[in-house]
Formats: C-alpha cells, sequence, structure tokens
C-alpha cells in the first residue's frame, strides 16, 4: 500500500462550450446529458439502438437542443474532447479505441458525479465485490442512521450517484454500491474508505481476464484516506489493498469469520468485535453486535455485516450505531428470503443467487437442502460448487436452459444425491419444481432456490423468478 500520487479532484469540472460526447441512452445516459448540457457543454448523444424507447429520449433530449445519433454508438464524432459513457458498455468498443488514439478521456457516471460534487460534498464509503454489494451497503446506510447521520445508499442500487450529488438533499455522508464497470470508468474517485467484499471470476467477457476485472475493481482503493477494507478469507482483496496508492495514514483493515488479529474485524462466540477502531489495539477490543443481530445470520451476511461496520468505524461511528443499524437492517426481497414453513420443512428464496460463488454461499448456510437450480450458466462450470456443497445436498430439482451442465457435475460429484431434471420452460415449471423438491424433502431440511445461474431463459429477471418461487409454495400451503 503506497502513499502520494493523490491529484486534487475536488474542482468541479467547467463544461462550458465543450464538446462532449455521452454515449447511451438510457437510465444513466439521459440525465448525464441533461446535466452537462444545462452547464454550457455541446452535447452529442451516440446509442447503438434505434428502437421507440430510444426515440422517445432522443426527442426529449432534442427538444433541448441536445444533438442525439440513433443506430450509431460506433463513431467519435469530429471535435470531441470528452466522452461520458454509460457504464455498461464494453471498453473495446470502437468509439473508445478512436478515443484512445486521438486522446480523449472517458468518464462513466461515477466519475461523471464525482467530478460534479460541490466542494463540501459528503465524503463517500465505497463498496464493491462480486457478491453482496447492495445488502452491504444497505446495511452500512443503516448503521449510519443509526448514527444519526445525513445518509443514503446510492449507485449501482435504486438512486444514482448523479442524483444523489446534485439533488436538494444534503447528506453527511453516501453509502455508495461501485459495479466493477462503474469502477473502470472512474479514474479519479477517491473514497473516504472503502470495501472490496470478494471476488470471483465473473463478467470475464466484459473486462476481458481476471487480472483486468481484478484491477477494475481494485480501483476503489485509489486515494482512500482512512481504511481499506478487504475481505481476510480472499487474498485477492488484500493483494489489492497492497498495490493501491492510498493517502498517508490510511489503513488497511481486515474482516473475518474467525477470531480477529490485530487491525481487523471478526468474530468471538458469537459477538462482532472490533480490534482495528480501538484505543490501544494490541490490547483492547470493542464488541459490536451479537450474531443474532444480523438479518439474516447465514455465514456471509454476517461477513457483509463485518465490512459495513469496518466502514462505519473508520467514519467514527459508535459501536451501538453498529448494533441498532443491523437490527434495523431489513435485506430485499430475493436474497436468502424466508417464504413459508411447511411440514417442518423451510423455503426459502435467493433467486438473486445467479453465479456459482453467490449459491456456494447460500447453500453453506443451510445443513440439509433441497436445491432449486438452473438456468442460464453464463459460461460458468459447475464442478467447484457441487464439490464443496455435496455433503448438504437431501436432493436437487434442475430448471432452465443449461440444467445439464449441473446435472453432470452433480453425477461427477455426487452421485448418491438424487436429482430432478424439469424439461420444461412455461410457466408452471416452478410450481413443479417445488412439488418435486417437497417431495425429495425430510422435516428440517430446506428447499433453498439459489439457482447459480441467470433467469433470463425461463423468466424476466431474478425477481420474477424468485416470485414464481414464492407463489408455487403458496400454493403447496393452500
Ligand atoms: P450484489 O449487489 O453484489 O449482487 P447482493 O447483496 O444483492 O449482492 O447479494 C446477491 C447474492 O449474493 C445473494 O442473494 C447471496 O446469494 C449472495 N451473497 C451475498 N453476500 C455474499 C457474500 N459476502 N459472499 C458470497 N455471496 C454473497
Amino acid at each position: 500500500m503506497g502513499s502520494g500520487k493523490v491529484t486534487s479532484t475536488s474542482e468541479p469540472s467547467d463544461f462550458q462550450g465543450k464538446r462532449v460526447v455521452v454515449a447511451g441512452l438510457g437510465v444513466s445516459g439521459v440525465p448525464a446529458a441533461k446535466v452537462l448540457h444545462a452547464r454550457g457543454a455541446i452535447v452529442t448523444v451516440v446509442n447503438d439502438g434505434d428502437d421507440a424507447r430510444a426515440r422517445e429520449q432522443a426527442a426529449e433530449l432534442e427538444a433541448l437542443g441536445i444533438t442525439v445519433r440513433l443506430g450509431d454508438g460506433a463513431t467519435l464524432p469530429e471535435g470531441t474532447e470528452l466522452i461520458v459513457t454509460a457504464p455498461g458498455w464494453k471498453p473495446d468498443k470502437p468509439l473508445f479505441l478512436a478515443a484512445g488514439k486521438a486522446g480523449v478521456p472517458v468518464w462513466g457516471d461515477v466519475e461523471l458525479a464525482w467530478r460534479l460534487r460541490g466542494p463540501d460534498a459528503a465524503p463517500w464509503l465505497a463498496v464493491t465485490g462480486t457478491n453482496g454489494k447492495t445488502t452491504t451497503v444497505q446495511m452500512l446506510a443503516s448503521i449510519l442512521e443509526a448514527a444519526g447521520l445525513r445518509t443514503a445508499a446510492v449507485g449501482n442500487i435504486g438512486v444514482s450517484l448523479l442524483d444523489a450529488v446534485l439533488g436538494e438533499e444534503r447528506y453527511d455522508v453516501l453509502a455508495v454500491e461501485l459495479s466493477s464497470y462503474q469502477l473502470h470508468w472512474a479514474p479519479s474517485l477517491r473514497a473516504h474508505s472503502a470495501a472490496v467484499l470478494n471476488l470471483a471470476p465473473d463478467h470475464l467477457d466484459w473486462h476481458g481476464s481476471m487480472e483486468a476485472y481484478a484491477a477494475d475493481k481494485g480501483r476503489i482503493y485509489e486515494g482512500n484516506r482512512v481504511a481499506c477494507v478487504y475481505n481476510v478469507a480472499d487474498k485477492l482483496t488484500e493483494e489489492l489493498v497492497r498495490e493501491a496508492d492510498v493517502e498517508e495514514g490510511c489503513r488497511a483493515v481486515g474482516f473475518t469469520l474467525g477470531t480477529p488479529g490485530l487491525s481487523q474485524l471478526g468474530v468471538v462466540d458469537g459477538v462482532l468485535v472490533d480490534r482495528a477502531f480501538v484505543e490501544n489495539r494490541h490490547k483492547n477490543a470493542q464488541e459490536l453486535a451479537e450474531v443474532g443481530d444480523v438479518n439474516p445470520p447465514a455465514p456471509h451476511n454476517i461477513a457483509n455485516a463485518l465490512a459495513a461496520a469496518a466502514l462505519a468505524r473508520a467514519f467514527g461511528v459508535p459501536a451501538t450505531a453498529v448494533r441498532d443499524g443491523l437490527r434495523a437492517f431489513r435485506p430485499d426481497a430475493h436474497r436468502i428470503a424466508h417464504v413459508a414453513d411447511i411440514d417442518s420443512v423451510a423455503y426459502v428464496d435467493d433467486s438473486k443467487a445467479t453465479n456459482t460463488h453467490a449459491a456456494e454461499a447460500s447453500l453453506a448456510s443451510y445443513e440439509s437442502i433441497v436445491w432449486i437450480a438452473g438456468g442460464l450458466a453464463k459460461g460458468a462450470t459447475f464442478d467447484e460448487l457441487v464439490t464443496k456443497s455435496a455433503r448438504r445436498l437431501r436432493g436437487a430439482v434442475l430448471i432452465g436452459a443449461d440444467r445439464a451442465l449441473i446435472r453432470e457435475a452433480l453425477a461427477r460429484h455426487a452421485p448418491e444425491v438424487p436429482v430432478v431434471d424439469l424439461d420444461r420452460t412455461d410457466t408452471e415449471a416452478m410450481v413443479q419444481a417445488v412439488t418435486e423438491a417437497k417431495r425429495l424433502a425430510q422435516p428440517g431440511d430446506t428447499v433453498l432456490l439459489a439457482p447459480a445461474c441467470a433467469s433470463m431463459d425461463m423468466f424476466t429477471n431474478y425477481n420474477q423468478r424468485g416470485d414464481a418461487f414464492a407463489a408455487a409454495v403458496r400454493e403447496l400451503e393452500a
């Protein structure tokens, strides 16, 4: 972990007369174009698509005097001085290659918000990771609120950073969720403190390689002032801290599900404990909360709570607020949501477990499971997941397009586990999946929807998949 090299970026940039290209309409593009236009920039929006929705958005912007080019997101307009891109746009797009050649900087929505925030703007406590971001940021916001601070959970989650930074509301501090895409396009972001929760291969087609993905995640630590929070169980996150250039005095703080070492937060006898932000940390530790205060108290979620607590403590929040904030926290839907208990079998919806890393955490939370899995594998393999989880499986019910991949992994590593393979993708498929799961389950078991796959082969999104599961469970009850 080096220090120095931190340039001051707190001056809001001057856009008067600047030729700015906004790449991509949509959630971040439209507000970005409007803000830049209002600040005197000469804005051209380029967009690959040319559908009805795009035309509607284009008409709205054109009415303000903004130029919009539909169906051509590849060509760099003459004289462009800056590109502000939607975070999802891939770095190898011709537009960016042209920008690179011409020396034109590219910012994402986060970079824009960072540059536009006022001189006495609220500091950012930032969170990234392959899984657990939303949960951690919401826990963090809940803790900060419990400490009486004006705050919001923003970023890659509900409220956009631009809205948070430019809106009427005054904040003391922001709890910011950042995706790897957003970090890729945010070169000058400097958080007060930041956490990388975990790193597993994901979105590699976008980033090009695991190294590039990790490097983008690692940018969150650049210029941190107080603490770089890493996961003791995930060496890669610690390496990223070591590689970051931070402000003088910024500390590396680990979180662990085990007994915390010096400068760590961890768990001792069912209590969340801080050995980082205490006086005389060589001798002392501060109790923060009970494991039972974490909702739900699954291992990965306790890790999320520790990361949130570390960031809050880095901001000077007292221990009681950590406890109160964790108690007040309610997880979002479809994240280990307990749906019902029927005949002593629990039915749990973790439809948000859309990759193998998330599903592994989910399966590790229960002892005896009938697992409902499958969907779109997005190039994933299932051997590791099945090997690690095999001893917990009472049975498996497989759905969706890529279910054969899971079936084969089960046959290889857990041949004794009974498997029901559902060869249908209609809307009633989930009803049958739940019925089959009920048949396999025994009292004390958990029927767990943790698909390890994306949902779009059968459902609009993971929300709809989770809703279908919950509805099917309720049918069982009726
Ligand atoms: P994200 O915003 O990163 O997608 P969420 O908080 O929405 O993360 O959680 C997504 C899913 O990831 C959860 O449903 C759960 O299955 C899994 N998960 C949550 N936290 C962790 C963690 N710390 N490690 C591994 N998996 C996790």
